[in-house]
């Protein structure tokens, strides 16, 4: 087939690398693809492992393009515990690398097809909490070595532009997963996720683990995932005056409080006549525990004025919420067409054509 070299270099000079873009201002980037393809009904809750970019291609497809159109820059492949680990625990680690492979060119192909025809979005591999790693355990953390090191050369191999390694709760864990992303030569983006003890399961504390992190030269340091806004700021707040790299901040969108700095154990207060037979809210009961899309936008506005770049919302997440957090930091994106407009609702609108008599319903609806 006939190779046009000049049309590469052209279509490379387009395509800023994460850093670059960084310095010239916001970055969005949609995760937690976990819950929404449960809710799409292309996954088991649960036991959440991503088969869907094997076994509904186009449905895992048509969620990354929904939150491109929402704003998101990156494409991260859907590899989240797509890990030899998970893969045994269903006793299908024959299909891992299919898997991540698939993931891989699925996420590949949206991102070099950007809405507009212009620079293409950046495609970032994954890897994540391994769920085996333990303290004081030098087995464990071998064999998670070897689930980080073929996670990243499978992505290296399918084109990524950069790695993300996110949901960490074990300092340890997280600084291997730099450690195994730099030496594959990609940006880097470390994200972590204390538990509800507030600190590193190896006692590190959250501010430590993320100087670590700058210390050894990750290009974005941050959090993502388990903590809501309310939760996951005060941390960000205080490691924006410590860290002079890049930071990340991909919160989930749930109200998680002081007393429940998680989602794991938040509580339905607010009465629920029916709950979970597995006895949690989460993760199938979280659906009145949401915060609402303002409470998101002023999180992605203060992430954003403290000079927090790289931006997105985990778990949770659906392209409104990227669309919210986008716009917040000062994006217009595709999606911004059909940001809400109240001002034509048939009772709540302002427009002349709006009838009295219906505007006076608005009370009593
Ligand atoms: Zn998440």
């Amino acid at each position: 087939m006939y190779h046009d070299l000049s049309y590469d270099m052209e279509y490379r000079k387009m395509k800023r690398t994460l850093v670059e873009r960084l310095d010239q201002g916001p970055v969005i980037c949609a995760e937690g693809f976990l819950f929404e393809v449960e809710k799409r009904g292309y996954l088991a809750s649960g036991e959440f492992v991503p088969m869907v970019s094997l076994e509904h291609p186009e449905a895992l497809e048509n969620l990354h393009k929904d939150f491109q159109h929402a704003g998101s820059d990156i494409v991260e492949a859907f590899t989240y515990n797509g890990h030899r680990e998970k893969m045994r625990v269903i006793g299908k680690e024959e299909l891992l690398e299919p898997l991540n492979r698939a993931a891989l060119k699925i996420a590949k192909k949206v991102a070099d097809n950007p809405l507009d025809g212009g620079e293409p979005n950046l495609m970032a591999g994954n890897i994540s909490n391994s769920n085996i790693w333990k303290e004081g355990d030098n087995e464990s953390k071998i064999e998670v070595h070897k689930m980080f090191n073929e996670m990243v050369e499978w992505a290296v191999d399918e084109g990524a532009d950069m790695l993300i390694g996110e949901t960490f709760y074990y300092a340890e864990e997280a600084y291997t997963a730099l450690d195994i992303i730099q030496k594959a030569g990609l940006p880097s983006v470390i994200t972590i996720a204390p538990m509800g003890v507030n600190a590193m399961m190896d006692g590190v504390s959250v501010l430590d683990t993320m100087k670590e992190l700058e210390q050894r030269g990750a290009d974005v340091v941050g959090m993502n995932c388990f903590r809501g806004p309310e939760t996951m700021m005060p941390y960000l707040r205080e490691a924006r005056k410590i860290l002079k790299c890049h930071m990340g901040a991909l919160p989930i969108p749930f109200r998680t409080s002081k007393d429940h700095p998680t989602f794991f154990n938040l509580p339905d207060d607010d009465s629920c006549t029916c709950p979970a037979p597995h006895g949690r809210t989460f993760p199938t009961a979280l659906d009145p525990l949401y915060c609402n899309r303002y409470e998101i936008q002023e999180f992605a506005k203060e992430a954003s004025k403290l000079g927090i770049n790289y931006l997105g919302v985990c778990c949770g997440a659906t392209p409104m919420h990227i669309r919210e957090v986008a716009e917040a930091a000062g994006l217009t994106v595709p999606a911004s067409k059909y940001r809400e407009k109240m001002e034509n609702h048939f009772m709540y609108g302002s427009n002349e054509r709006i009838a009295e008599h219906m505007q006076e319903f608005g009370d009593k609806a």
